[in-house]
């Protein structure tokens, strides 16, 4: 009985060390690692020994006869993977790495700003140094940052990864200080001469503008904000949801615009049809298989492609092209998903009512949502170290992509290089501050 990765993989590669057979790639170390959308079980080599299942933190991986039918996609995306990489050393992994030990004595005091999974995971790799104790700040008084604001309430499986980052701040050593602003309650200087290094994890979580006349009329909101709105973030102004039963446009196509698309037909919001615009080809689009496949398969809603499905034998094309296929039923919420319709305009006196597609298409709207991506200031690093005692992990180092699993390697590299520079002694924190931090 082989067993089968699902949609809600955040690709932290945890089950990857628990197979005794090396099954699932792409591993730590692989090509294409990092990148993957997804890891993958091969069927053909998988004993159904249950190990990667206790190993992983989202619930993703079931035996396949479990899989429903609109999961069934999963296993040909599975065989698909193995298709073109075959992965043919197959030496058992049990991959564990020796662990580093710090030269100098300690004790070391270690500040992570940002409690999201990127500072989450950095203070999980500097505790596995007894001689290292971490405070995690964050200007929030509830952790874990887009894990518990971002990713979609229906996620369920994938939000379970809160239960790690919860294990993580179980440890000794670690302490939470939590409605704390740096830069606002704090400053960096601060922050700088009463622990021996700082880790900046702070995300990068503001909607990116979308660039249109009138992207700034009431009725347009970014996702991100409709996601903490859905989620139930206490810190977010009123949102101004039109009634059920109305039109939205999503403008954008990666994976939170197909969440988007959920929420909005699900019951918290009730609208009657929602249109997701890219601005290219369905081939290129941004969202993952593993999400497509996720959304085609819902079950109280109907959801259709408008145009021609991408040429292609693959998992993609095939479902693209049944979406094509289908034909809505009368009374039931609709998803239409629409590509290479970049959006011209947003039409309105005093408030949204729809779009205007480059090629002169208008579309009816009560409300517009963008989700094109995140705002974001570079800062310049070498594997997340800005310069001795200071460093960056997550969003705020690699920019808004990748999985939440995809910061436990980036977490990885960070740590390091800052264990490299506490080695070295540089630099000497001021060990007579006094602590103004509260
Ligand atoms: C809407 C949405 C849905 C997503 N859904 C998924 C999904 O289903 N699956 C998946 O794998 N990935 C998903 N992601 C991506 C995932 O959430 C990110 O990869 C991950 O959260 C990035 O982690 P981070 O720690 O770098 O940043 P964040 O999670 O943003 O955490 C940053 C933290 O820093 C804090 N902070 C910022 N500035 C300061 C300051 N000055 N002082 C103190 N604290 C500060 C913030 O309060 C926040 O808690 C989603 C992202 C978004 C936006
Ligand atoms: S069930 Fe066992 S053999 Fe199969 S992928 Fe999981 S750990 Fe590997
Ligand atoms: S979430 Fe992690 S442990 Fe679970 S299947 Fe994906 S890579 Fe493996």
């Amino acid at each position: 009985m082989p067993y089968v990765v699902t949609q809600s993989c955040c690709s932290d590669a945890s089950c990857v060390v628990a197979c005794p057979v090396n099954c699932i790639h792409p591993a730590p170390g692989e090509p294409g690692f990092g990148q993957a959308e997804m890891l993958h079980i091969d069927a053909s080599t998988c004993v159904g020994c249950g190990a990667c299942v206790t190993a992983c933190p989202a619930g993703a991986i079931v035996p396949d006869v479990v899989l429903s039918e609109e999961e069934r996609p999963f296993e040909a995306l599975a065989a698909e993977y193995y298709d073109t990489f075959p992965h043919a050393d197959r030496t058992p992994v049990a991959l564990v790495p020796r662990q580093r030990r710090l030269r100098r004595r300690g004790p070391f005091r270690v500040a992570v700003v940002g409690a999201g999974p990127s500072g989450l995971y950095a203070a999980d790799e500097l505790l596995k140094h007894p001689e290292v104790a971490v405070d995690v700040i964050d200007r929030r008084e509830a952790p874990h940052g887009l894990v518990r604001y971002g990713v979609a309430p229906d996620h369920e499986r994938t939000r379970e990864v809160a239960r790690l980052l919860e294990a993580i701040a179980r440890q000794p050593g670690f302490r939470y200080r939590l409605g704390l602003d740096v830069g606002r309650d704090v400053s960096h200087e601060q922050l700088a001469g009463e622990y021996d290094a700082v880790v900046h994890a702070t995300g990068a979580s503001a909607d990116r503008r979308l660039d249109v006349p009138g992207a700034d009329l009431p009725g347009v909101v970014g996702a991100t904000a409709l996601a903490r709105w859905s989620n139930g973030d206490p810190d977010l102004p009123d949102l101004e949801l039109p009634p059920a039963g109305s039109r939205v446009v999503v403008v954008g196509a990666g994976n939170v615009a197909l969440d988007m698309a959920r929420l909005l037909t699900g019951p918290l919001v009730g609208a009657r049809q929602v249109v997701v615009l890219g601005r290219r080809g369905a081939d290129v689009a941004a969202f993952t298989t593993p999400e497509l496949i996720g959304l085609a398969g819902l079950r109280d809603v109907d959801v259709l492609l408008d145009g021609d499905p991408p040429a292609g034998t693959g998992v993609r094309a095939r479902l693209l092209a049944d979406l094509a296929r289908r034909v809505p039923r009368e009374g039931r919420p609709r998803i239409v998903l629409k590509f290479h319709a970049p959006v011209a305009e947003v039409v309105g006196t005093t408030r949204a009512s729809g779009v205007r597609l480059a090629d002169g298409t208008a579309l009816d709207a009560d409300l517009v949502v963008t989700a094109i991506g995140h705002e974001w200031t570079t800062v310049e690093h070498d594997r997340g170290r800005v310069r001795p005692g200071l460093y960056v992990v997550g969003w705020a180092k690699r920019g808004p992509s990748g999985f939440i699993g995809t910061n436990k390697s980036c977490a990885e590299e960070t740590v390091a290089m800052l264990l490299d520079d506490l080695d070295a002694g540089v630099p000497e924190r001021r060990r007579d501050a006094v602590s103004r931090i509260r």
